[in-house]
């Protein structure tokens, strides 16, 4: 036997008693006549104690202990005389009488602390090292717990936990896919799902009605912060659903979540429409922790002589409250030059000062009277001390440009407060994008969501711009600005499906190629059906306040899609290449 307990369990009142641990050496304090030894394992620490009067040969015994060494210790529980009041143990230690090394360990190249010293490439290289630090630790422990609750939530509410394949053919959802070669059928290539959509479409023309898999998804993207090549998600879907009825479904899921991890118990979650979102927020994710909401100007900041206003489709601002005398001339010269990057690209930046002596100071002070200046303070509800800040330009662009602003005012305000969680339902997503650079609509979502009933016959129907103003029965869950997980209401008819894909740049033949499984099972009694799926790394780290999913996958990819671990991805041999009538190329 290796252990009668864990080195996380035992308390005062198991004092007398004798027991076996089993774990990792963490530290040792060896003060000559007596060692301090931490022994660790997942669920938590014990303390050690070897002394001379006890047992001088095993003293010296575990005097060898280096860091990290694999040891069983037999021993009695006894209270601690100095007790650590930081760990549920600390208030016993093991007095060893028997000690076993099983096995021993390198000096590990990093120190296993909760702070490590280590760099991400080395952490990442040694993962299984990494992963015995507390805090990487217990965000894979808080996973797997997230993964249950899911689990029995869904299924307690019928849902079925189906597989579907990962060898298949592209589906497309806005990635690259990643290949596989087929050796049996040469010249011939699988795709890895980018979701499982079109199989979870099917399992509803199958009938099993209510379908979730925590699952897989691969999309071979540019790596851009905080994307991990393959991710998972929670993926669901339903049949004879409304939007309605799914948004509530996922609430519960999500309120449960929240509860069964956090102990935190969510109200209703807010709803609103995706245009909406664009006018107060310019984010179809907007961070609904703070206000600072924006406020369109172009009643009162055009027509009075300022060009760069006159010539805007917009003028939009938000108020930072009480910033008035924290920004100076410098202060407000490097915010502009902040937003002048071409990350974010505006061209200029105007502010507004409302100061505590009534006075009103502007960049823009010169084109405008100190009560025209005024006046848009009252629109925006501001008071002495706030300072507006105002961007102009085409809309879409402004707008954007002005989220970036306010989450960058919201960080230094200290506005996003951990712990402050902030859902809500994000729907009526445009069905189609214009793409002025490809002259092509995107799908929104993807291909295989429905307009809305009442914008049908004008999808089948409409012109061009028609097509620009289609609205989807597509919802986004967002919590503190973060896309936690999206769906629709599919299209469940052969008409529609075609269409879709006609408006989307696909002929005929390369809808029937990709997709004449899907419409085909569409034609023999298809229900109407919707879902959606959340992203469960995402998921996991906004439940416990982070921001990088990386750090709740057990092995993740680097910046450049690498598993520096295993040394992926590799060449292989000349063999298996023949095998796969694959021929290397060399890179331009
Ligand atoms: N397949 C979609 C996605 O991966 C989710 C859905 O529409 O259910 O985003």
């Amino acid at each position: 036997m290796y252990r009668t307990h864990n080195c996380g369990e035992l308390r005062i009142e198991d004092a007398g008693k004798e027991v076996i641990l089993s774990g990792w050496i963490q530290t040792s304090n060896n003060l000559g006549h007596m060692n301090f030894v931490q022994l660790r394992d997942r669920y938590g620490i014990t303390q050690l104690n070897f002394n001379k009067d006890d047992n001088a040969e095993l003293l010296e015994k575990s005097g060898k202990l280096g860091r990290e060494f694999v040891v069983m210790a037999k021993g009695i529980v006894r209270e601690r005389s100095s007790k650590n009041k930081n760990i549920p143990t600390g208030d016993i230690e093991i007095q060893v009488h028997e000690l076993t090394i099983l096995n021993e360990s390198k000096v590990p190249p990093f120190t296993i602390e909760d702070e490590s010293d280590g760099g991400d490439d080395l952490r990442m290289k040694y993962r299984y090292l990494d992963l015995r630090r507390r805090p990487v630790q217990n965000n894979i422990i808080f996973r797997a717990k997230v993964g249950m609750e899911t689990r029995k939530y869904l299924s307690d509410q019928g849902f079925l936990e189906i597989e579907t394949p990962f060898l298949i053919k592209s589906t497309p959802e806005g990635a690259r896919d990643f290949i596989v070669p087929s050796r049996l059928n040469p010249n011939q290539f699988y795709a890895l799902p980018q979701s499982p959509q079109t199989f979870k479409q099917i399992l509803m023309v199958a009938g099993m009605d209510k379908y979730f898999q925590i699952v897989k998804c691969f999309r071979d993207e540019d790596l851009r912060a905080d994307r991990q090549p393959e991710f998972t998600q929670i993926d669901c879907e339903m049949a004879f659903v409304t939007q309605e009825e799914i948004l509530n479904t996922f609430e519960g899921l999500t309120k449960h979540l929240f509860k069964e991890t956090l102990g935190i118990e969510l109200d209703d979650f807010p709803r609103m429409t995706y245009d909406e979102a664009m006018v107060r927020y310019g984010s179809d994710k907007p961070d609904t922790r703070f206000g600072m909401e924006f406020v369109e100007l172009n009643d009162l900041a055009q027509g009075k002589g300022f060009g760069v206003f006159d010539n805007a489709e917009l003028v939009v601002g938000i108020n930072a409250e009480g910033q008035a005398d924290q920004y100076s001339n410098k202060d407000i010269k490097k915010l502009t030059e902040w937003m002048q990057r071409p990350q974010i690209g505006a061209k200029g930046l105007v502010y507004v000062k409302y100061n505590d002596d009534g006075s009103v100071k502007s960049s823009v002070g010169k084109f405008f009277s100190d009560d025209d200046l005024k006046a848009w303070g009252e629109k925006f509800g501001a008071k002495a001390g706030d300072m507006l800040l105002i961007l102009s330009g085409e809309t879409d662009k402004t707008r954007k440009q002005l989220n970036e602003l306010r989450l960058e005012m919201g960080r230094r305000m200290g506005l996003m407060k951990p712990g402050d969680f902030k859902p809500l339902w994000v729907v009526d997503f445009p069905l189609l994008e214009w793409d002025e650079e490809s002259g092509r609509f995107h799908a929104m979502h993807h291909p295989f969501t429905s307009p809305k009933k009442e914008d049908v016959d004008r999808m089948l129907n409409g012109d061009h711009e028609t097509m620009k103003s289609l609205r989807a029965d597509a919802y986004d869950l967002v919590i503190n600005g973060s896309e936690i997980g999206g769906g629709s209401i599919r299209i469940h008819d052969r008409a529609l499906q075609e269409r879709n894909f006609e408006l989307l740049g696909f002929t005929e033949e390369e809808a029937e190629a990709q997709f004449g499984f899907l419409m085909g099972a569409f034609e023999y009694g298809a229900p109407p059906h919707g879902g959606l799926a959340f992203g469960f790394d995402r998921l996991c780290a906004v439940l416990m306040g982070q921001t990088s999913i990386r750090d709740f996958i057990a092995f993740p990819k680097n910046n450049q899609g690498r598993d520096v671990m295993i040394d992926a991805p590799a060449p292989i041999a000349k063999e298996q290449l023949d095998e796969l009538y694959l021929e290397l190329k060399e890179k331009e």
